[in-house]
Protein backbone atom coordinates (compact mmCIF):
# COMPACT_ATOMS: atom_id res chain seq x y z
CA UNK A 1 0.00 0.00 0.00
CA UNK A 2 1.23 3.33 -0.88
CA UNK A 3 2.17 5.86 2.31
CA UNK A 4 0.47 8.98 1.49
CA UNK A 5 2.85 11.96 3.00
CA UNK A 6 0.55 14.33 5.32
CA UNK A 7 1.74 17.88 4.53
CA UNK A 8 3.94 19.49 7.39
CA UNK A 9 2.11 22.60 7.48
CA UNK A 10 -1.79 23.18 7.11
CA UNK A 11 -4.19 25.73 7.14
CA UNK A 12 -6.87 24.55 9.84
CA UNK A 13 -9.50 26.99 9.01
CA UNK A 14 -9.22 26.26 5.38
CA UNK A 15 -9.24 22.55 6.45
CA UNK A 16 -12.18 22.56 8.36
CA UNK A 17 -14.29 24.37 5.70
CA UNK A 18 -13.37 21.54 3.61
CA UNK A 19 -13.93 19.13 6.14
CA UNK A 20 -10.55 17.85 5.50
CA UNK A 21 -9.30 14.24 6.87
CA UNK A 22 -6.05 12.85 6.21
CA UNK A 23 -4.56 9.61 6.65
CA UNK A 24 -0.98 8.96 5.80
CA UNK A 25 2.48 9.19 7.61
CA UNK A 26 5.26 11.85 8.38
CA UNK A 27 8.78 10.66 7.97
CA UNK A 28 10.05 10.24 11.40
CA UNK A 29 13.43 11.44 9.92
CA UNK A 30 12.37 14.90 10.18
CA UNK A 31 11.56 14.73 13.71
CA UNK A 32 14.42 15.58 14.84
CA UNK A 33 14.10 15.85 18.78
CA UNK A 34 12.10 12.92 18.96
CA UNK A 35 14.71 10.90 17.10
CA UNK A 36 17.26 12.35 19.97
CA UNK A 37 14.87 11.47 22.87
CA UNK A 38 15.10 7.63 21.68
CA UNK A 39 17.39 4.66 20.34
CA UNK A 40 15.74 4.49 17.14
CA UNK A 41 12.20 5.09 15.59
CA UNK A 42 10.26 3.07 12.94
CA UNK A 43 10.69 5.25 9.52
CA UNK A 44 6.88 6.09 9.57
CA UNK A 45 5.02 7.94 11.88
CA UNK A 46 0.50 6.96 10.69
CA UNK A 47 -1.35 9.65 11.47
CA UNK A 48 -5.01 10.31 11.16
CA UNK A 49 -6.41 13.57 11.45
CA UNK A 50 -9.76 15.25 11.12
CA UNK A 51 -10.61 19.09 10.64
CA UNK A 52 -13.46 20.35 11.14
CA UNK A 53 -16.05 23.19 12.99
CA UNK A 54 -17.56 21.88 16.40
CA UNK A 55 -21.32 23.21 17.34
CA UNK A 56 -19.80 26.56 18.64
CA UNK A 57 -18.46 27.11 15.29
CA UNK A 58 -14.98 26.69 16.81
CA UNK A 59 -12.15 25.18 13.96
CA UNK A 60 -11.11 22.01 15.26
CA UNK A 61 -8.50 18.86 14.20
CA UNK A 62 -8.30 15.43 16.11
CA UNK A 63 -7.35 12.37 15.41
CA UNK A 64 -4.40 9.67 16.51
CA UNK A 65 -0.95 9.03 15.78
CA UNK A 66 0.94 5.94 15.89
CA UNK A 67 4.76 4.72 15.40
CA UNK A 68 7.30 2.38 17.28
CA UNK A 69 10.32 3.26 18.95
CA UNK A 70 13.12 1.53 20.28
CA UNK A 71 13.98 2.52 23.97
CA UNK A 72 16.76 1.52 26.58
CA UNK A 73 15.42 -0.11 29.58
CA UNK A 74 16.73 1.52 32.42
CA UNK A 75 16.22 -1.43 34.80
CA UNK A 76 18.40 -3.77 32.98
CA UNK A 77 20.25 -1.19 30.20
CA UNK A 78 18.17 -4.12 27.38
CA UNK A 79 16.94 -2.61 24.56
CA UNK A 80 12.91 -2.90 23.70
CA UNK A 81 10.47 -1.28 21.34
CA UNK A 82 7.22 0.46 22.61
CA UNK A 83 4.46 0.84 20.63
CA UNK A 84 3.89 4.90 20.65
CA UNK A 85 0.27 6.24 20.48
CA UNK A 86 -1.28 9.61 20.66
CA UNK A 87 -4.64 10.59 20.51
CA UNK A 88 -5.16 14.47 20.43
CA UNK A 89 -7.57 17.30 20.02
CA UNK A 90 -6.37 20.73 18.93
CA UNK A 91 -7.92 24.12 18.39
CA UNK A 92 -6.27 27.26 16.69
CA UNK A 93 -5.73 30.38 18.23
CA UNK A 94 -4.18 33.10 17.39
CA UNK A 95 -1.17 34.99 18.90
CA UNK A 96 -0.38 33.78 22.79
CA UNK A 97 -1.62 30.91 24.25
CA UNK A 98 -3.44 33.29 26.65
CA UNK A 99 -6.15 33.67 24.28
CA UNK A 100 -7.44 30.19 25.03
CA UNK A 101 -9.84 31.31 27.09
CA UNK A 102 -12.93 30.22 25.94
CA UNK A 103 -11.61 26.93 24.69
CA UNK A 104 -13.53 24.19 26.09
CA UNK A 105 -10.98 22.37 27.83
CA UNK A 106 -11.19 19.33 25.85
CA UNK A 107 -9.33 21.31 23.13
CA UNK A 108 -5.18 21.91 23.45
CA UNK A 109 -4.53 25.58 21.96
CA UNK A 110 -2.00 25.58 19.34
CA UNK A 111 -0.63 28.91 17.88
CA UNK A 112 -0.76 29.54 13.84
CA UNK A 113 1.63 31.34 11.95
CA UNK A 114 1.19 34.62 10.12
CA UNK A 115 0.28 32.88 7.71
CA UNK A 116 -2.40 31.33 9.32
CA UNK A 117 -0.78 28.01 9.11
CA UNK A 118 -0.25 25.27 12.11
CA UNK A 119 2.95 22.97 11.83
CA UNK A 120 1.58 19.24 12.05
CA UNK A 121 5.09 17.80 11.89
CA UNK A 122 6.22 20.06 15.23
CA UNK A 123 2.73 19.48 16.62
CA UNK A 124 2.57 15.73 15.90
CA UNK A 125 6.50 15.66 17.11
CA UNK A 126 5.92 17.41 20.36
CA UNK A 127 2.80 15.20 20.99
CA UNK A 128 4.94 12.11 20.49
CA UNK A 129 7.58 12.83 22.96
CA UNK A 130 5.47 13.43 25.60
CA UNK A 131 3.62 10.35 25.15
CA UNK A 132 7.02 8.78 25.70
CA UNK A 133 7.34 7.17 29.33
CA UNK A 134 8.50 9.12 31.93
CA UNK A 135 10.71 5.98 32.74
CA UNK A 136 11.39 3.61 30.24
CA UNK A 137 11.25 0.01 31.65
CA UNK A 138 10.58 -3.50 30.40
CA UNK A 139 7.45 -5.12 30.84
CA UNK A 140 8.58 -6.92 34.54
CA UNK A 141 8.52 -10.73 32.19
CA UNK A 142 10.88 -9.45 29.38
CA UNK A 143 13.51 -7.49 31.84
CA UNK A 144 16.72 -9.28 32.15
CA UNK A 145 16.92 -7.94 36.01
CA UNK A 146 14.01 -9.82 37.59
CA UNK A 147 11.84 -8.16 40.85
CA UNK A 148 13.49 -10.76 43.02
CA UNK A 149 17.04 -8.76 42.17
CA UNK A 150 15.44 -5.68 42.70
CA UNK A 151 14.52 -5.94 45.93
CA UNK A 152 18.18 -7.48 47.30
CA UNK A 153 18.99 -3.69 45.99
CA UNK A 154 21.56 -4.56 43.28
CA UNK A 155 20.05 -1.58 41.29
CA UNK A 156 18.42 1.18 43.08
CA UNK A 157 15.32 2.82 41.73
CA UNK A 158 16.96 5.94 42.73
CA UNK A 159 19.63 5.49 39.52
CA UNK A 160 16.47 5.20 37.12
CA UNK A 161 17.14 8.36 35.02
CA UNK A 162 13.80 9.67 33.96
CA UNK A 163 12.97 11.11 30.82
CA UNK A 164 14.43 14.52 30.27
CA UNK A 165 10.85 15.34 28.49
CA UNK A 166 8.68 14.57 31.56
CA UNK A 167 9.15 17.94 32.70
CA UNK A 168 7.60 18.54 29.73
CA UNK A 169 4.51 16.33 30.44
CA UNK A 170 4.08 18.17 33.64
CA UNK A 171 3.87 21.81 32.01
CA UNK A 172 1.55 20.82 30.37
CA UNK A 173 -0.46 18.83 32.56
CA UNK A 174 -0.42 22.23 34.66
CA UNK A 175 -1.70 24.00 31.60
CA UNK A 176 -4.45 21.82 31.22
ZN1 LIG B 1 14.84 -4.45 31.29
Amino acid sequence: MQKVKLPHSVDPVKSAVKRSDYRGVIASKDMVRLNEAVVSCDEWVNAEVQFEKDAQGLTVFHGHLQTQVTLICQRCNGEFTHDLYSEFCFSPVQGQADDDEGLPEAYEPVEVNDHGEVSLLQIFEDELIISLPIVALHAEKDCAVSKDDMSFGKIDPANERPNPFAVLKELKRDQE
